[in-house]
């Protein structure tokens, strides 16, 4: 990140938001901001401005080099070396990190919703149509992080901490390198010493069971219940499941259904689709055939007597589609898809025979005379989808050719011809 030569900017704000002196000690600092946050607090019905204003001016001169930037180029050096660093962080987390808990007494914070919350974790789950149908329960292993039980997050034996002293507990390092006589260049990195918390522990008061991590993993066993009726992309949650940390509410564990594609069958919503084809005498003249239910049922699905089926026809039977969420007792339409499937050619001996119990041929009865009025033509075979998409294409091209003769035609000539 460069800067260009920072001009002098306001460099007294942050000493008169705290009021204490350009030379003020870190002792007077912390003293002055304890006594003033504490009163602004919002939760004792400060002004939130005025206390964001403390923490913000607190942040940057608690941090000796920090400081020396803001002292030395003012408040704009800073927000264009660290991203708007001035203020970067959450007033509350710099007070809360400041006390250490609540200075208000009674335990725990009493903003819960100022608690860091940690991040879900997602799993994609992928399960059968048939497990859909059925419900099922799968069994999961996953390995999480939880808060060592010997030290109880903290890290330490002795349960203490101390604020990283190359960091002073910030948990980021920014280092300045002067690139000429009017230039300087900033850069922020975690703290290497502290792997960006902000603290240490003394090596000896190390916690032996999580080596001072704080966290250890775990294996843990989660049973996921996949309700009947569930859709495809529906959400299973496992409240606070997630890793744990220390001071962070635990994210959740989400799984996301993913349904696998089934080979017979297709969902839609509460319905299931299959697609049966017949030939073409059974069409004419019935069918049976038997459908393998998604639970093992063996469905009987037979045409009525004298019934005939054309091609691309639906028909539905009730309640053998999916069971509903939540109520599956109720069930949605099984539709079946019909494909005739047409004999390519016939022998003149099976025309006869068709035709005497078919209905006679329209065009039979004309005379030769009307032929001989008639010019002979040829018809061939086309696949009508894609003749239609190469004429779809076609004239979407010579739309955009006439669109480009009103503007940058001659741009489109250039680029083609080379
Ligand atoms: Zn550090
Ligand atoms: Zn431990």
């Amino acid at each position: 990140m460069f800067g260009r030569a920072p001009k002098k900017s306001d460099n007294t704000k942050y000493y008169e938001v705290l009021g204490v002196s350009k030379n003020a000690s870190q002792d007077d600092l912390k003293k002055a901001y304890r006594k003033a946050a504490i009163k602004n607090h919002p939760d004792k019905g400060g002004d939130p401005e005025k206390f964001k204003e403390l923490a913000q001016a607190y942040e940057v001169l608690s941090d000796p080099e920090k400081r020396e930037i803001y002292d030395q180029y003012g408040e704009d050096a800073l927000k264009e070396g660290m991203g708007g660093g001035g203020g970067g962080h959450d007033p509350f987390d710099i007070f809360q990190s400041f006390f250490g808990g609540s200075p208000f007494g009674g335990g725990g914070s009493s903003r819960g919703r100022r608690q860091r919350r940690g991040e879900d974790v997602i799993h994609p789950l992928k399960v059968s149509l048939e497990d859909l149908y059925n419900g099922t329960s799968k069994k999961l292993s996953l390995s999480r992080n939880v808060l060592c039980s010997k030290c109880k997050g903290k890290g330490s034996k002795s349960g203490a901490s101390m604020k990283c002293p190359v960091c002073q507990g910030s948990g980021m390092k920014i280092s300045i390198r002067q690139l000429g006589p009017s230039m300087i260049q900033q850069m922020q990195h975690p703290c290497n010493d502290c792997k960006g918390t902000g603290e240490t522990i003394n090596d000896k008061d190390r916690c032996t069971q999580c080596k001072g991590e704080k966290v250890v993993q775990e294996k843990k066993v989660l049973e996921v219940n996949v309700d009947k009726g569930m859709q495809n992309g529906q959400r299973i949650t496992f409240p606070g499941e997630a890793d744990e940390a220390p001071d962070t509410v635990t994210g959740d564990i989400v799984f996301i259904l993913q349904q696998k594609e089934h080979p017979k069958y297709k969902r839609k919503g509460d319905d299931i689709f299959y697609e049966h084809t017949l030939s073409l005498t059974e069409a004419l003249c019935g069918f049976q055939f038997i459908l393998t239910h998604l639970d093992g049922r063996q469905l009987l699905i037979k045409s009525q007597p004298g019934e005939v089926v054309k091609p691309d026809q639906f028909k539905a039977i009730n309640d053998e589609g999916m069971p509903m969420y939540q109520r599956p007792f109720m069930k949605g339409k099984l539709y079946i898809h019909f494909t005739v499937e047409f004999p390519d050619s016939l022998s003149p001996e099976q025309c006869k025979a068709l035709e005497t119990v078919l209905p006679p041929r329209a065009g039979a009865q004309l005379t030769d005379m009307e032929i001989d009025e008639c010019e002979e033509t040829t018809m061939h075979d086309v696949n009508i989808e894609e003749e239609m998409r190469r004429k779809q294409a076609q004239s979407q091209e010579a739309y955009d050719e006439d669109d480009d003769m009103h503007g940058g035609g001659a741009q489109r000539v250039q680029c083609a011809q080379q």
